[in-house]
């Protein structure tokens, strides 16, 4: 006789073979194993629980926060013949009996239930007189108090491993950075549960960061010499620059639209449809855009601001190249770019805790950018998966970093900002540095400082590149108070008295275009 698990997966989903990793975890749970799974969006979560409901004996509890999809799902898995359900608030109380009933009588393979109504005790009660297969928590992150999609009642799950010790648990996400996973296990109680993790990797992106000049001139070599005709998705921090970037794109010959929750609801679609049905449109767009939008031929996303968080990053990269086919992932980022997020941040209503949550999460997404390694591992690793060889397929690995001594330069740099008071910013910086000679500088007195034209041999922008370097390092920080002054750290201290030596990274002056080889 034939495998369960692959009988169902050939007669019931019309599916040949199990994907990554589904056959491990299906095996897991029919064993009675709890489980934790994070696979990206439409990498296969649902069969994880899917199939392990159908072989084992009594109904699978899913828990899935989104009444829509939840909708969706059963009247999908009805016409696939499996005997679903779901209990939510949009019923009327007899629908909700009958299920209530068929559930009793054995007759569901798998019931959908929104996490508020689990928690009633009359649906509680329902379940223990029920026959359990599993419970599936769809979306798990939103236990996480620190995400975007918090829900205090997932953090009320606990009770199911209260009430119900004896019945495999598997909670599935898309999202979860270790801070995230942690949460997940503690509120759900998974300590003994098997972590999976798989198809984070999107081969055929190819990763890469330049350093800000003029970004907007940069896009457009990026898009001339590579991208003509091509959709795309450019992302913008403000709702401001994503009209001026349009609309300067426009002038420039690209057929490009923005998009922004300042649009009418309307216009927004429209340029969506657009978007989606019409060849070779450039969405301008802030993180509004996204969500949801599934276009294959996405040949590129472009980022003129750094993103907030690596798993922002990768779910806006995520959108290119769903086809399969080579696709680039392109970010122009500078100091300023920390300088705005650090205040954004550190203005926001949230809470401490929050904040220093969120500032690790944009030291990650600092330390990305000024990797000198493989860029695509170092994000796969803040997902938890490791790889021992460098991809071959970004910037880092098509053309390796170098990097030189700059600990005479860093020296420098830090005691200029403590002779001025650790009170200016970094233009300020680079010209006392150079030995400037202007009115502010005199206004100040600091053309009679010690550090006062020390920094002649390098330019301003190799300059820029030292400080951006001390900030992603953690040697200086930007006060969020002032006008993006810098301040040092108490880390700066061994540089300062030459027992640490540094090596920074050497911008290469013009990048050349991307080479014609194809990944497979
Ligand atoms: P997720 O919940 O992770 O976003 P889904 O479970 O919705 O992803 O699956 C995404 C798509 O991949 C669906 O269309 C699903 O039918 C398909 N799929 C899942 N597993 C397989 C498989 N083993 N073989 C072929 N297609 C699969
Ligand atoms: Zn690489």
């Amino acid at each position: 006789m034939q495998d369960p698990a692959l009988h169902a997966l050939h007669t019931v989903f019309g599916y040949d073979r199990f994907r990554a990793q589904q056959e491990e975890v299906i095996r897991h749970l029919i064993d009675g194993g709890d489980a934790l799974v994070l696979m990206p969006t439409g990498g296969g979560k649902s069969l994880c629980y899917q199939i392990p409901a159908l072989v084992r004996p009594g109904t699978g509890i899913v828990v899935s926060p989104l009444i829509a999809l939840m909708q969706d799902q059963v009247s999908a898995l009805l016409q696939s013949g499996v005997r679903a359900a779901y209990l939510n608030s949009t019923q009327d109380a007899q629908t909700a009996q009958q299920v209530e009933r068929q559930l009793l009588q054995g007759e569901l393979d798998l019931l959908y239930v929104a996490p508020e109504r689990l928690l009633t005790p009359r649906t509680l009660n329902l379940l223990k007189r029920a026959r359990l297969a599993l419970f599936a928590i769809d979306e798990a992150h939103c236990v996480s108090q620190w995400g975007h999609d918090f829900r205090p009642e997932y953090h009320q799950l606990t009770v199911l491993h209260e009430h119900f010790p004896q019945v495999p648990r598997i909670a599935l996400t898309a999202t979860a950075d270790e801070p995230t996973r942690k949460e997940i296990i503690q509120k759900l109680a998974l300590e003994e549960a098997r972590f999976f993790i798989s198809g984070f990797d999107r081969p055929n992106i190819r990763y890469r960061v330049t350093q800000k000049q003029n970004a907007r001139e940069q896009l457009l070599r990026f898009l001339e010499s590579e991208h003509r005709g091509d959709a795309g998705i450019v992302y913008c921090l403000s709702r401001k620059k994503v009209e001026e970037t349009a609309e300067w794109l426009r002038a420039k010959g690209w057929d490009a639209l923005p998009y922004h929750a300042g649009l009418s609801a309307e216009l927004r679609q429209r340029h969506q449809d657009r978007f989606l049905k019409e060849e070779g449109i450039v969405m301008v767009a802030t993180i509004a855009f996204g969500m949801g939008i599934d276009k294959p031929n996405v040949r590129f996303v472009a980022h003129l601001d750094l993103p907030k968080s690596l798993e922002a990053y990768y779910q806006e990269t995520g959108r290119a190249g769903r086809d399969g086919l080579p696709a680039d992932a392109w970010m122009a980022y500078g100091l300023q770019d920390v300088i705005t997020l650090r205040q954004m941040l550190e203005a926001s209503e949230a809470g401490e805790a929050r904040k220093r949550v969120e500032r690790s999460k944009l030291e990650a997404m600092l330390g990305y950018c000024e990797v000198t390694t493989c860029r695509r591992q170092v994000l796969l690793a803040y997902f938890g998966d490791e790889r021992p060889a460098p991809c071959g397929n970004c910037d880092t690995c098509l053309e390796p970093v170098e990097t030189w001594d700059g600990t005479e330069a860093a020296q420098m740099a830090l005691s200029c900002v403590y002779r001025t008071g650790q009170r200016f910013g970094v233009t300020h910086l680079i010209e006392v540095l150079q030995g400037k000679d202007n009115e502010r500088i005199r206004s100040l007195g600091h053309q009679r400082l010690s550090t006062f034209g020390i920094g002649k041999e390098l330019d301003a922008a190799q300059w820029r590149s030292v400080f951006r370097q001390l900030v992603a390092l953690g040697f200086l920080t930007v006060d969020t108070e002032g006008y993006g002054s810098l301040r040092l750290t108490e880390a700066c201290r061994p540089v300062l008295t030459g027992e640490q030596r540094l090596r920074l990274r050497k911008e290469s002056k013009r990048p050349k275009a991307r080479s014609t080889r194809r990944v497979s």
